[in-house]
């Protein structure tokens, strides 16, 4: 079993009613790779002495020294109620080694790259998109995060949006990101970025197995998955992640394993 440490909250706030933004003092030796995530543990008030252990994906990245978390909160669960209750300087539990394999390393370089999320299975392109391996290793990098509406589109900060605030490698290879947001509930015009120019879309209500196969994310993107240029990556809702997984397979993508590399990785989260 891994060694446990306590860590210090460093910053935590509701970012929205039901997403919080969480912030820890990040332990000297404590290494990982984006896309990976952390086992959290926090004190339950329900028992004495027992603590709710759950994985969150980090968001910052590797270099920093804090590790970030956008945790969702769901009213009367398990983690969510003790973590509402955490303030900045309390004490929580950090597994000492990171966890997980929905990683780059898992595809060659080359091609295109499509991250696809839902709500918070955001998290783990917020820490790759903040390292040079991304921007260097794909002639395009495509982020397509869906949302039920724009109020839960809370990852302004750590996204690479303003040109402001990119570093030098988001800057010389910007014209290789694009972006969309989905918002699932509304249909509404949202700004997208096509090969680094904003853009706007009237984008809504579907899912990505129906915006991939009419045509809807071609348009906006001048751009196709395809099994022989594309790397795909699905992070979120199970639901989510088995429907675009199986439309995927129908353009002959196959999942990529360790002793059989393919064009797709998953992170389910529940
Ligand atoms: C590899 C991995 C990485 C994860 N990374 C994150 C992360 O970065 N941020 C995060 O918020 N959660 C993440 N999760 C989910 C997280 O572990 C917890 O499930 C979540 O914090 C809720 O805990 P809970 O005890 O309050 O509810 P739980 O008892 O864990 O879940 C109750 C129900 O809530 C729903 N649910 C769970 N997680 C989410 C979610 N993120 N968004 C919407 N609905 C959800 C599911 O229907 C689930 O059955 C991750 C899970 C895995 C397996």
């Amino acid at each position: 079993m891994a060694q446990t440490i306590n860590v210090t909250v460093t910053s935590i706030r509701m970012v929205k009613s039901n997403i919080i933004r969480l912030e820890i003092f990040r332990p000297a030796d404590y290494q990982f790779v984006p896309g990976q995530f952390a086992r959290i543990g926090i004190s339950s008030d329900d028992k004495v002495g027992s603590t709710v252990w759950r994985a969150q994906t980090i968001a910052s990245r590797p270099e920093g020294p804090a590790l970030t978390f956008y945790i969702v909160y769901l009213e009367n669960q398990q983690f969510s109620e003790p973590l509402k209750r955490i303030k900045q300087g309390d004490q929580i539990f950090l597994d000492a080694v990171s966890y997980g394999h929905f990683t780059l390393d898992r595809f060659s370089a080359g091609g295109d790259i499509w991250l696809f999320s839902t709500g918070s299975g955001i998290a783990p392109y917020l820490c790759m998109l903040q390292q040079k391996k991304i921007w260097e290793d794909f002639a395009n990098i495509i982020l397509i995060s869906s949302f039920k509406d724009e109020t839960q589109f809370v990852y302004e900060e750590s996204l690479p949006l303003t040109f402001e605030r990119l570093s030098s490698f988001q800057l010389e290879n910007y014209h290789k990101f694009s972006f969309v947001p989905v918002f699932t509930r509304k249909k509404v015009v949202s700004e997208c970025i096509v090969k680094g120019i904003k853009t706007d879309s009237v984008f809504s209500g579907a899912y990505f197995e129906e915006i991939i196969s009419n045509g809807a994310l071609n348009l906006i993107l001048k751009n196709s998955i395809s099994a022989k240029n594309s790397k795909v990556m699905l992070s979120g809702n199970p639901n989510m992640i088995k429907t675009t997984r199986n439309y995927l397979k129908t353009l002959d993508l196959r999942s990529s394993r360790r002793d059989s590399p393919g064009q797709i990785a998953v992170e389910n989260y529940w």
